[in-house]
């Protein structure tokens, strides 16, 4: 059965800024750049919808914004949503603070603009719920740090087609904050980080799927 269209957002790439979309932020101490951790996971995420779609008997089309090392706009991110007629976009991100601060956060787009808030909730909790349970079984330093409200310009329902008619849930994540140095361990440097990664991404591929299924 076909169960819809999911646009996949890896934050950031290139160099430079392109209409609000920096070419990077966030660092890891080794040296690994967050516009190329978030394309990584985006892969992966693909490829586990792909096999969660196609063991659940599921028909799904998986559309990226970006598949390689260049910027798009916050407004041609969400266009890709838009002339797609996406059922689900995820932007994928990684945050960056004081080499102290950690944990998931994800965001939906603050109240005031927002036509299907509840939805987009609904949502961004299963996914936060979904990579929170998946770092927090391999980092006890992580912290759950909820879904949040933010005024993104990658959410705006105008540019993601919400306020034509469209019905595109969507939620931008934050997996956690590459600028620890413990971080730096979870998900680039340490045993773990390929199982994480994975782990990370089946498990967001499993909420998706769960929320196109049972919304
Ligand atoms: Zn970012």
């Amino acid at each position: 059965m076909a169960i819809g269209t999911v646009v996949i957002d890896p934050g950031h790439g290139g160099t430079g800024s392109i209409g609000g979309s920096d070419g990077n932020h966030a660092v890891s101490a080794s040296g690994v750049k967050e516009k190329d951790l978030t394309l990584i996971l985006a892969n992966l995420v693909r490829s586990a919808l792909q096999s969660a779609a196609a063991s659940g008997g599921h028909t799904l089309n998986i559309v990226m914004t970006r598949t390689t090392d260049v910027n798009l706009s916050l407004a041609d991110r969400a266009r890709v949503a838009r002339t797609n007629s996406a059922d689900r976009f995820l932007s994928i991100h990684l945050n960056g603070f004081n080499k102290v601060t950690r944990g998931v956060e994800t965001y939906v787009r603050r109240a005031q603009d927002n036509v299907n808030l509840n939805d987009d909730k609904r949502f961004a909790r299963r996914i936060q719920n979904a990579v929170f349970d998946v770092v927090e079984g391999f980092d006890t330093g992580s912290n759950d740090r909820g879904v949040k409200g933010e005024k993104f310009g990658v959410l705006n329902d105008v540019q993601l087609g919400n306020t034509s008619g469209g019905n595109c849930r969507a939620c931008l994540l934050e997996v956690e904050f590459l600028d620890v140095p413990a971080v730096d361990v979870l998900l680039n440097t340490g045993p773990n980080a390929s199982a994480v990664r994975n782990g990370i991404a089946r498990a967001i591929a499993n909420a998706i799927i769960e929320d196109l299924v049972n919304p």
